[in-house]
Formats: structure tokens, C-alpha cells, sequence
């Protein structure tokens, strides 16, 4: 057990069902690792102390391979070890965006992604952006700064 902070470990930061089954190597470097670790310390680590529940991560870390196995973007923070997919069990995925947007939790990126899991991001620019991610009629993805319909 390789723990980065207090509730988070290396293992659920690059663990992937995806990674296994396609038996990918997922193994983040010593730069990506220490990503993780600022993501934890600076973000994940104080968000699950002020919820006081569990912080469930689906997916942290990935490889290039990995990445677009996934469908993920082509700069994906995920690669960099900077990005986290997250859910909690007690809270709805809108209720999780909100209360990391409206924290002062020094984020880079915050996503709302298709109320299904929020995607957020600690790097050195912490620019506080938080988004939506949805479908649109045609079934392509946008992002926008309004939650749509
Ligand atoms: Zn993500």
C-alpha cells in the first residue's frame, strides 16, 4: 500500500479495468506520480476531509495507450497524472461539482461530465475553470459554462 496522502493511494490513482483487460501497462513515472500526489494533497485529500465521506476515484492516472483507449481528449490532464474522475456515494454528481466550485480548493479544471462523474484537475496553473460537459441533440460532446436543459 503506497499511500499518497492519508485516504488516497498510488493504486487507486492508476488502477483501470480498462488497463487490464487490454493488459496495458499503466504505470505512471516518478513526474506523474508526483502529480498525483499534489492532486491528492492539494485537492482530493481536503475535499474528503470537508465532506467527511469517502471520495471514490474511477479513474486518475492513464497512458497514452490507455488514454485513447478510453476515448479521452488528446491533452488529456489524465496523462500527466494532474486529473481525477471522481463520484461520492452520498452525493448527487451536480451536488459534488457545486460543492468543489464553490469551495476554495486551488483546482485547475472542473468538470460536470454528463452527470455521471466530475472530472477535476490540479496543475500549476489553477485556473479555477469549472465547466459542463454533455450531449447535445446530435450526440456530440460540448462544454459550456451553464448546465444545459
Ligand atoms: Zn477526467
Amino acid at each position: 500500500m503506497n499511500n499518497l496522502t492519508a485516504h488516497f493511494t498510488l493504486e487507486e490513482m492508476t488502477v483501470s479495468q480498462t488497463a487490464a483487460r487490454s493488459e496495458i501497462d499503466n504505470t505512471p513515472s516518478k513526474r506523474e506520480i508526483e502529480a498525483l500526489r499534489l492532486l491528492c494533497v492539494n485537492v482530493l485529500e481536503p475535499l474528503r476531509m470537508s465532506l467527511g465521506v469517502p471520495v471514490i476515484v474511477s479513474s486518475g492516472y492513464r497512458s497514452p495507450r490507455l488514454n485513447r483507449l478510453v476515448g479521452g481528449s488528446a491533452n488529456s490532464q489524465h496523462m500527466k497524472g494532474e486529473a481525477a474522475d471522481i463520484h461520492v456515494n452520498s452525493l448527487s454528481i451536480q451536488a459534488l461539482f457545486e460543492a468543489i466550485r464553490d469551495s476554495n480548493l486551488p483546482y485547475d479544471q472542473l468538470i460536470q461530465e454528463f452527470d455521471s462523474w466530475v472530472h477535476v484537475s490540479f496543475s500549476n496553473r489553477n485556473r479555477r475553470q469549472a465547466i459542463y460537459a454533455y450531449h447535445d441533440k446530435r450526440g456530440n460532446v460540448r462544454f459550456g459554462t451553464e448546465k444545459p436543459g
